[in-house]
């Protein structure tokens, strides 16, 4: 499958495709339909799951170079009374790495810098013409008359993926999860404070903290679908939240309305029969959009971006290869997505009763040890890419190479 790749969405997902793609050696074009690559959000977390499979593309350390939570943290209640205390160390043995809370933007600059001058094309709406199949290829249309023949595309066109609806029309598409979000990136408080997650009848808040001195806060509440503040969104963030513990009337009292972002949750809790049709693979939000409880959609992407230029770097036909990136991601992701959807029900709570004994559990649990507590994330963020990554050291690149021949993931000749 050595042939010109077309990633169409300039997102998280498609962008760690291109880099991977093009450090085989691929020509690889990217598609996005915004005028720039501005991401919208503001933080995202980064596991030890998806820096691994950075590390692939040499980038994983100059994530973990970002990672500043450090000492205390853990879950509360609305009135700061403290349900589960973790520390960084904690978390960071149980996977294998320290979990990293970076801008989006810093995250889209690294990809942007992996990538040649002029692989991004912006102001682009793509579309696909024809999926090709192992005898001929797939055919991108650009809207504007002009078509490019791929040998591979990548549909990485986010959660409402014009590209998923083509190709499984029968497919219901994405559901309401009964929640919205908001997120804000202000200055640190003048006051320390211990990053939390603090949980609510039918409302969340987390507050962590960014390398550059500011802090990432986010929240979620039930919400009907499309409901917006009939004034502002901080005044609607004032009247949920204003009451809650330290920090966050200090966080609200430094958010401007229009520095709040908010979202409704969708999520594609039916999963799709393939992430591939043709010549055409599907990746990220587009073949599986989750609820963020887990904080992992990003993460996802990333790993069905090293994982399917894993597939392509091969010999084997089209549709073989992309029939192994399926069996891959398909099976995992669908897992994830069941797994976030069950922590939505359980954040997002509005019973009284329920919160009360789910918080007297919560509790009750930590006190055997924070491993239980992060015991959700095993088989997540302990994930590890297939094949050799920029990390490992020397003697266990050697070690594989004896095994596996002198080809790496990136198919590059680690001989040399
Ligand atoms: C509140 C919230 C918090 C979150 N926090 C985290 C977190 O901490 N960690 C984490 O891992 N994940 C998190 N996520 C999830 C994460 O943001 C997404 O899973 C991730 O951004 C998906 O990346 P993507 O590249 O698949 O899609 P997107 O980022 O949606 O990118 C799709 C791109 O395709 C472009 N596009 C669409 N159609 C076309 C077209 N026809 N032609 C050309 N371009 C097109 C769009 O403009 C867009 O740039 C969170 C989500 C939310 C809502």
């Amino acid at each position: 499958m050595q042939q010109h790749a077309v990633v169409i969405g300039g997102g998280i997902g498609g962008l760690t495709t291109a880099v991977a793609l093009h450090q085989q050696g691929r020509p690889v074009t990217v598609l996005e339909r915004a005028a720039s690559l501005a991401p919208v959000g503001a933080g995202i977390g980064l596991a030890p799951n998806s820096q691994r499979a950075l590390d692939v593309i040499g980038l994983g350390d100059r994530v973990r170079e970002l990672a500043a939570w450090q000492g205390d943290g853990g879950m509360r209640t609305p009135s700061g009374r403290w349900l589960v205390r973790l520390d960084a160390a904690a978390v960071a043995a149980r996977f294998g790495g320290a979990l990293v809370l970076l801008h989006r933007a810093a995250l889209v600059d690294l990809l942007v810098s992996a990538l040649p001058e002029g692989t991004v094309r912006t102001g682009v709406t793509a579309s696909v013409a024809d999926p090709g199949d192992d005898e001929r290829p797939a055919v991108v249309a650009l809207g504007d008359g002009e078509t490019i023949e791929a040998g591979l595309v990548v549909a990485a066109d986010g959660i409402h993926s014009a590209v998923r609806r083509g190709l499984f029309p029968d497919h219901p598409g994405p559901e309401y999860s009964g929640f919205t979000t908001w997120r804000v990136v202000v200055p640190a408080p003048d006051r320390p404070f211990a990053p939390h997650e603090t949980w609510g009848r039918g409302r969340l808040w987390g507050t962590q903290p960014l390398k550059d001195g500011r802090i990432y806060a986010y929240a979620m509440a039930v919400a009907p679908a499309g409901d917006r503040a009939p004034d502002d969104e901080r005044a609607e963030l004032l009247r949920h939240f204003g009451d809650w513990h330290d920090p966050i009337p200090a966080i609200l009292a430094a958010t401007s309305p229009e520095g709040v972002l908010r979202h409704d949750v969708h999520h594609l809790i039916t999963p799709l029969p393939a992430f591939h049709r043709g010549r055409v693979a599907l990746l990220g939000d587009a073949a599986h959009a989750m609820e963020p409880t887990l904080a992992q959609g990003g993460n996802q992407a990333i790993e069905d971006g090293i994982v399917l230029a894993h597939h392509a770097a091969g010999r084997l036909p089209p549709s073989r290869a992309l029939a192994g990136y399926t069996a891959d991601r398909l099976p995992r992701t669908t897992d994830i997505v069941r797994k976030a959807a069950r922590a939505g029900r359980l954040t997002t709570m509005s019973s009284r009763p329920g919160v009360a004994v789910r918080d007297v559990l919560v509790a009750a649990v930590s006190r055997f040890g924070p491993g239980l507590v992060l015991r959700g994330f095993d088989g997540i963020a302990d994930w590890s890419p297939p094949g050799a990554t920029y990390a490992a050291d020397r003697r266990d690149l050697r070690e594989q190479r004896e095994l596996r021949g002198p080809q790496d993931l990136r198919g590059h000749d680690v001989t040399k």
